[in-house]
């Protein structure tokens, strides 16, 4: 894996800059703000996407704030461009969905992925801008979605893995009904400076108590164990060379404003004296084809390609993580040439070494 694509799998876009919730772990710089994406914006986007997805498999993630916040009937708008071979995911909090917002879903073929933290203890920092817990509310959006049969995903953070939990929130998910789940270690990114360093062990041990409770029942898709395992079984199987893929995908996020930013969605929407803005172009002024093929000359992203090329001189973990996020070497680290970061040592490292307990402990040697 070296380098950039020129052309990515899915798009990260930003309807609106606002969120209706004030989660305490939040990243989102311009939450309170509800800075609208033009129509134009989603043209000119469109005009890049529809061929890409004429020729293989071609997502839309709609991403805020939350998405929903932008209302049906722009949401509506900004969705017309996009030819019908384009799939359509939003990320949302859940709390807006209602019968008339299932029914949208329905109609314009979306996903819908939910942001919940587990039972209502769990979700004591998902909360409303006045302060008062939104589980309520996100647990009625659940259940329109069960009630119209909608399948949908369901994405965790967790900020004190401590014994028990990956069992506890196995089950939950299991009852919630996702048919797929991601688990976030909280991450200090963005506007959340909170520290996300975590003692080893009880990281390790929630991941190995996570595979233990997905195999035990495994009906929903575990993004991170799933993927582990098929990590696993390349290097038992020689082949784990061929698992990243060829360049990394450049993952473009579109702002509200039109303003495209690569590899990390978290960057968006932050300055920093030094790197200016992040973003690599916009697509009111450049197509976004064109953006991304010259996305590797922008400053910090040939930055980041260095630390990439460091990690995996310097990782025994390179092949299964391809060298991390980079915000998160960004927030941590100031700057996007370095190697390990707190968020690598509890999603990538810790997330193999517990694959590997769980194993050590389960499986009998081999006669
Ligand atoms: S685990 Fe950390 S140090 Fe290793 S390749 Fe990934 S980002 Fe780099």
């Amino acid at each position: 894996m070296r380098g950039i694509a020129a052309v990515p799998s899915y798009v990260v876009m930003q309807p609106t800059t606002l969120c209706n919730l004030d989660c305490v772990y939040c990243y989102l710089p311009l939450r309170a703000a509800d800075r609208r994406m033009p129509l134009t914006v989603a043209e000119a986007v469109a005009a890049s996407v529809n061929p890409w997805a004429a020729s293989g498999r071609f997502s839309v993630v709609w991403h805020g704030g939350e998405p929903l916040a932008a209302g049906r009937e722009h949401l509506a708008a900004l969705l017309a461009p996009f030819g019908p071979a384009v799939e359509h995911h939003v990320q949302t909090n859940a709390t807006l969905i209602d019968d008339a917002w299932c029914a949208f879903f329905a109609e314009h073929g979306i996903r819908v992925s939910v942001s919940v933290d587990g039972p209502r203890a769990r979700n004591g920092e998902r909360v409303t801008r006045g302060g008062r817990p939104a589980y309520d509310r996100i647990l009625a959006g659940v259940a329109a979605l069960r009630r119209h049969g909608l399948p949908f995903s369901a994405l965790a953070v967790v900020s004190r893995p401590e014994p028990g939990l990956a069992t506890e929130l196995y089950g939950y998910f299991l009852d919630l009904g996702c048919d797929v789940l991601g688990i976030n270690i909280e991450e200090t990114e963005g506007v959340n400076t909170r520290t996300n360093a975590r003692d080893a062990a009880a990281v390790t041990g929630f991941w190995a108590e996570l595979v233990g409770a997905w195999r035990r029942d495994p009906r929903i898709h575990l993004r991170e164990i799933e993927w582990s395992l098929r990590y696993a079984g390349a290097v038992l199987a020689g082949t784990s060379d061929d698992l990243l893929p060829r360049r990394l995908d450049p993952i473009p996020t579109v702002g509200h404003d039109g303003s495209v930013v690569v590899l990390s969605p978290e960057l968006a929407g932050f300055t920093d004296p030094h790197y200016g803005d992040f973003s690599s172009g916009n697509v009111l002024t450049t197509p976004l084809a064109e953006i991304l093929a010259g996305a590797g000359r922008t400053p910090w992203v040939g930055e980041f390609l260095t630390g990439v090329e460091a990690c995996r001189s310097s990782c025994p973990y390179f092949g299964f993580c391809g060298g991390g996020h980079a915000a998160n070497r960004y927030f941590e680290l100031g700057r996007f040439d370095g190697t390990e970061t707190e968020h690598c040592r509890n999603s990538k490292i810790r997330l193999l070494e517990g694959v590997l307990e769980h194993a050590r402990d389960h499986e009998s040697p081999a006669a």
